[in-house]
């Protein structure tokens, strides 16, 4: 087998468009990708201050450095490295040294806060003290952090490093759970034009692939030796994920067919769940659908 375009050795087959390609061709494929992503979606704009949610896990650290490379060439723009240290022992100890060492080597301003300082434990002890599952406190601590560094930073909008397969796994698990109002929340550019406390968020990577990402990331050394949280194996994500993967090797095009859909009906279920956004918690003040948020709910049932 040879590459699709130059007949070069591949590294990589896409299933989907049942294509090979070579390193160089592969490259170029993926950055025409998220470059076409930004534009499209019109995802930031010349003289934004744009911040990157950093784990030092693969997504975020090829979202890093492409939106880096994109931030050079329009000049004006500028890029934050945001990370928080949850309190991961063995875990997110090492891939952010893998980060830090990656921001201070090209000169990426970085910002890291924990669930410690701001919360008062890290996750590990928060999960001595509660039974509860760790993905579900934790996802909720994270993206409330991850907003309120960016408004400490004067960040105009939030890159993270989430995939295709992130989205189609939360796609499911949103009709699982019948949550479609969760779903309203979705899409490559999230949250509410001039809403001053929400820090909208971007997905460059929205239309790649975990086996693309992967790939880039290998070759352009972006993937860190360390394994996955030892905290994701018992989640739901990791379910779905699987059940999903199984069905994708038999059909190809159910991802993205999951995606594609989905996007058709988004507009309307932006539509139908848009009073439901614009709220702020009674407690902290931050923004949430509910009267109090779930951060300051987990606080609670922590400090009890
Ligand atoms: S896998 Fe779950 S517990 Fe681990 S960092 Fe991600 S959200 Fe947190
Ligand atoms: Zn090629
Ligand atoms: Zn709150």
């Amino acid at each position: 087998m040879t590459c699709r375009k130059c007949r070069e050795t591949p590294v990589i087959h896409l299933p989907n468009s049942n294509i090979s390609l070579c390193k160089k061709c592969f490259l170029r494929y993926f950055e025409k990708k998220v470059r076409k992503t930004v534009r499209i979606y019109k995802l930031f704009n010349k003289g934004d201050t744009v911040g990157i949610a950093l784990s030092g896990g693969k997504d975020s650290m090829v979202t890093l450095n492409i939106l880096k490379s994109l931030a050079e060439q329009q000049r004006t723009t500028k890029i934050i490295a945001i990370a928080i240290d949850e309190g991961i022992k063995g875990y997110r100890d090492e891939t952010l040294k893998f980060a830090k060492k990656f921001c201070e080597e090209n000169q990426i301003p970085l910002k890291i806060t924990s669930y410690k300082k701001e919360f008062g434990m890290t996750l590990d002890q928060i999960l001595k003290k509660l039974e509860i599952k760790p993905c579900s406190v934790c996802g909720v601590f994270r993206r409330y952090l991850l907003n309120k560094e960016a408004q400490r930073n004067k960040i105009d909008i939030l890159a993270t490093g989430h995939n295709l397969d992130d989205e189609t796994q939360t796609i499911l698990m949103n009709q699982f759970r019948n949550n479609v109002a969760a779903s309203s929340r979705l899409g490559p550019l999230t949250g509410i034009k001039d809403d001053k406390k929400f820090i909208r968020r971007i997905k460059p990577l929205y239309f790649l692939t975990e086996k693309e990402i992967m790939t880039y990331a290998f070759i352009k050394e972006l993937a860190t030796p360390f394994n996955e949280c030892p905290y994701a194996e018992n989640s739901f994500r990791g379910k779905v994920r699987d059940a999903l993967n199984k069905l994708n090797s038999e059909y190809p095009s159910t991802k993205n067919s999951i995606i594609h859909s989905f996007l058709e009906t988004l507009p309307l279920l932006k539509e139908s769940y848009k009073k439901q956004d614009i709220s702020y918690c009674n407690t902290c003040g931050e923004p949430t659908s509910k009267e109090k948020c779930q951060t300051c709910k987990y606080l609670e049932l922590i400090k009890k």
